[in-house]
């Protein structure tokens, strides 16, 4: 649809005779999915809502022409019924800070001089002069950890990589964002490829390394279009291949599309799903940063940990220091989704509460319905319920209340939807993903899945909680990997905080 509106304003603008005096810019995605397409106007700065290809002629007559906002396109707070046209003004941004998104649903995407307006490209440019201790030195005192779920120091794993002794390294990016509606990486890659090859460089500058990897799942064919051309039109400014801004660094990157196996995410699995190996994990150490791909040194980062590389190095490692918690720094992409008003992809410093995100940006619980849980972590994570709400969000805290930080997929549930069901979607997709390699994951998950099922199809004769229990944690303390550790994880959770649904159930046999 928003391909279609462009070409509306286009072909509306040119029959105004307004086409050589303004330009019709397509970027990524502006994160308030649930009020999109939407339509920006420079320099008014106004943000228009739900636009459709007809509404083309408006915007240019009503507002282009005349001047004139456009009435009926203009966001309606619902709690204050205003009309707003500025988009810093909407409840929804207000609390946002955005880092890794900072360039999404700003540039075009496809313009790689639009990304070097917004100082892209400087940071490496810079890079290059400087040495490279003091370059690790700065992202280590940042606080910079892994975005992707485990929380690892970026600059300790980069440390890790570069001490190593080879003439061979490699970085690699995991964008196989697998987690059930968590969209955040690919979003980034969609609205500013540009901010993860500049970060990968800066990566391979610090590490050693001269060759990267974009690990991306087949099923995100926009990302992988829009990273393509970026890396063919950075090959072209120099700021990617050969003699890199004419110094003697040498990098380069790859694609590697994967078939979208959430196993995939734990990156010795990930590492031989790009050697062209099965996709299965396999016991560390030795760590990949000791022998990765290829059994050379390796760092693997996700998209979102890359895409806060550029600013750090731009404005210091005191800045990106000064946001978040003690422990946890600087912003955090969740993509909030389920029973709220306002679903999309939002950036806060760590230490939000999840009250202010679920209510303040979120805008509270569809048809003013009672809220009854949050998950984090997607399928590796758990509930949060009412009365953890406001707890600052960091790695630390989330653990501490039973759930974790994930990738960044967080889920809103009323009062109407069943938690033993929740548990059982989410022990469904995780006994799907098991690679099957170790048996607690590949038979342990389908247990718990067969006992999930008896219960809320009213077949289970009795509750036998204690069973589930101790096969949970049996699965937990002897699975290989992450995967199949983390997988009871939602059962547990919903079991400790809504035991009485798993009775009921039972009980009146539905
Ligand atoms: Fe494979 Fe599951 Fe074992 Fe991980 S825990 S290695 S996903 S079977």
């Amino acid at each position: 649809e928003s391909d279609e509106i462009i070409d509306r304003l286009n072909s509306v603008l040119k029959e105004k005779g307004y086409d050589d005096k303004v330009q019709v810019a397509k970027t990524g995605c502006f994160g308030f999915c649930g009020q999109g397409p939407i339509v920006k106007i420079y320099p008014e700065d106004v943000f228009y809502v739900k636009v459709s290809p007809d509404d083309a002629e408006a915007i240019v007559n009503e507002h282009i022409i005349n001047g004139n906002r456009v009435e009926k396109l203009l966001y309606e707070e619902p709690r204050t019924n205003t009309k707003m046209d500025k988009h810093h003004d909407m409840p929804f941004y207000k609390k946002q800070y955005r880092i890794a998104l900072r360039n999404c649903g700003i540039i075009n995407p496809e313009v790689i001089e639009e990304y070097i307006a917004f100082r892209g490209y400087e940071a490496l440019g810079n890079a290059i002069k400087t040495d490279r201790e003091e370059l690790l030195d700065i992202i280590k005192q940042s606080g910079l950890r892994g975005r992707g779920g485990g929380g690892f120091p970026t600059g300790v794993k980069w440390e890790m990589t570069k001490k190593e002794n080879s003439d061979d390294k490699y970085i690699i990016c995991n964008a196989d964002e697998g987690d059930p509606g968590a969209f955040m990486d690919r979003s980034i890659l969609e609205g500013d490829p540009h901010s993860i090859i500049e970060a990968m460089t800066i990566g391979g500058y610090i590490t050693g390394a001269s060759k990267g990897f974009v690990y991306i799942r087949a099923e995100y064919p926009l990302a992988i279009s829009r990273l393509n051309h970026a890396i063919t039109q950075a090959r072209e400014y120099g700021f990617l291949g050969k003699n890199i801004f004419d110094s003697d660094f040498c990098f380069d990157i790859d694609i590697k599309i994967g078939a979208g196996a959430f196993v995939c995410g734990e990156e010795t699995a990930l590492i031989h799903s790009v050697e062209g190996k099965r996709g299965e994990p396999t016991r560390k150490p030795p760590f990949p940063s000791q022998s990765g791909y290829k059994e050379k040194p390796t760092s693997v980062n996700n998209v979102e940990t890359f895409a806060n590389v550029p600013p750090i190095l731009l404005n210091g490692a005191d800045w990106f220091n000064s946001i978040g918690t003690e422990k946890s720094k600087g912003t955090k992409v969740f993509a909030l989704a389920g029973k709220v008003n306002n679903v999309g992809l939002v950036e806060v410093p760590m230490g939000t509460t999840l009250r202010e995100i679920i209510y303040d940006i979120g805008g509270g619980i569809i048809d003013g319905k009672e809220f009854k849980a949050v998950q984090t972590g997607g399928p590796s994570g758990g509930v949060i319920t009412e009365k953890d709400l406001d707890t600052p969000i960091d790695y630390e805290s989330l653990k501490a209340i039973g759930s974790m930080m994930g990738s960044g997929g967080m889920i809103v549930m009323d009062e109407d939807n069943c938690m033993v069901n929740i548990a059982k979607f989410y022990l469904e997709f995780t006994q799907e993903e098991s690679c099957g390699k170790c048996t607690p994951c590949r038979v342990g998950t389908k247990r718990m899945h067969e006992i999930l099922e008896n219960i809320t199809d009213g077949k289970a004769e009795n509750i036998d909680l204690e069973n589930l229990y101790q096969l949970s944690n049996t699965i937990k303390d002897t699975a290989l990997c992450g995967l199949g550790q983390t997988a009871p994880n939602p059962v547990l959770s919903t079991m400790d905080f809504f035991e009485n649904e798993y009775k009921q159930h039972v009980e009146e046999k539905y």
